[in-house]
């Protein structure tokens, strides 16, 4: 792991930027959380529901056919199997088990595409809590399929018809209803984003995915660490779990893949590293795309759940110390990756995960290097992008 300061900064980004009348909720999750995640009682619960609720370990499986024509090891990292879908279920089981130690009654969560708002809507149904999801106006229309499914669970689902009414507006709704109900409410942030202790909880919470990687590898490999790790970067909570155990193994390359869109010039992309400048989103400080005088700026992917203009603050740090590389891609050619792995593997990944796979065709590696790349999630979701495309 990378260790985060006391104020929860990784090197120079991270802390808790937050408006005064928050103090008392960050307060009381950064005083707990710590303590109640390393209580015994904690652990067995967390780790029986990813067993035989989200059905973890997700296989570690070698893909020969890419492996192939790539010229290297391939393996992948079955999150696309978890249940929901993708590795966001790992973050809502723990959080959710945090909540009812903490006395909550109601949890409240913010939605981009509604992944984050299902797996959420799911283990409040799961554990008889109260949920409300807070989705842009405007995505609510985009992704309907996610809207009933939250629904169907027994979720609310209240549009946030400010600015343009998509992710950053339901986060900014979510944390205002927050405010206002400080006793009884837990919020659940879907990555590694948000205010100290956030990024550094959900990081931890899918972290278990690289712990699995380390003990199938050695049974595969005879060895724990790989070359490369290869993961698609939103908020970047499904690379920091993948990273997680690596951080500290300077000799397995960590590969962060964020989405290009039309091109990282074109004022179409969701590029932030490349594209991005230190400012404050959501609470902490971090690298966000923004113009000349400090406005966040609107980001495009094809993929709705790399969207966001800004990264984790443990991706900066990343960045920003060499630790990670950096790569982006764009639609087209993640659209041609996840054409291509649901031709040679049979497994249809998330555009989102498709991004990944295409950075096969960017990074240098040598030939026979061990590659895991984290597969973060199933392409059900995206048939209609997939159709609309055509191109297959
Ligand atoms: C939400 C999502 C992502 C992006 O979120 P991170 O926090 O960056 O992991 C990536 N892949 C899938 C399948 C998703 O649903």
């Amino acid at each position: 792991m990378i260790a985060v300061d006391e104020k929860g900064f990784y090197g120079n980004f991270g802390g808790a930027y937050i408006p005064e009348m928050l103090h008392p909720n960050i307060e009381e999750l950064r005083d707990n959380y710590e303590r109640i995640v390393a209580e015994p009682d904690f652990q067995a619960q967390f780790k029986s529901l990813l067993k035989d609720y989200v059905g973890r370990p997700t296989p570690l499986f070698y893909a020969q056919r890419l492996s192939e024509k790539y010229g290297a090891k391939i393996y992948l990292k079955r999150e696309d199997l978890c249940h929901t879908g993708a590795h966001k279920v790992n973050n809502t089981i723990g959080q959710i088990i945090l909540a009812k130690k903490l006395g909550k009654k109601r949890i409240i969560a913010e939605t981009g595409a509604g992944q984050h708002g299902v797996a959420t809507a799911t283990v409040c149904a799961l554990m008889g809590m109260d949920c409300t999801v807070y989705m842009g106006k405007h995505d609510m229309e985009r992704q309907r399929p996610n809207v009933e499914r939250m629904r169907i669970l027994g979720a609310k689902v209240v549009p946030a018809t400010s600015g343009s009414q998509t992710l950053k507006d339901a986060t900014n709704e979510a944390m205002r209803q927050w405010i206002n109900n400080p006793v009884d409410t837990h919020y659940i942030i879907g990555s590694v984003v948000g205010p100290h202790p956030y990024p550094e909880m959900v990081a931890r919470f899918q972290s278990v995915i690289s712990e699995e990687i380390k003990a199938q590898l050695l049974e595969k490999e005879g060895r724990e660490n790989p070359d490369l790790v290869i993961a698609c970067v939103g908020g970047g909570s499904n690379a920091a779990g993948a990273f997680y155990h690596y951080y500290n193994t300077p000799e397995v390359r960590l590969i962060a893949v964020e989405a290009a869109g039309l091109g990282v010039f074109s004022g179409k992309s969701a590029a932030t590293t490349a594209l991005g400048k230190p400012g404050i989103l959501h609470g902490s400080k971090t690298l966000l795309m923004q113009t000349e005088d400090g406005q966040v700026t609107e980001p495009y992917s094809i993929s709705a759940g790399l969207d966001y203009p800004g990264i984790g603050p443990v991706h900066a740090h990343l960045f920003e110390t060499g630790r990670g590389e950096f790569v982006g891609v764009e639609d087209e050619d993640a659209m041609l990756a996840g054409i291509e792995v649901s031709r040679l593997e049979g497994i249809i990944p998330a555009i989102e995960t498709a991004h990944a796979f295409a950075a096969l065709n960017q990074v240098k590696y040598k030939s026979d290097d061990v590659i895991v790349i984290n597969l973060s999630g199933r392409g059900d979701k995206d048939l209609d992008t997939y159709i609309k495309w055509g191109n297959y």
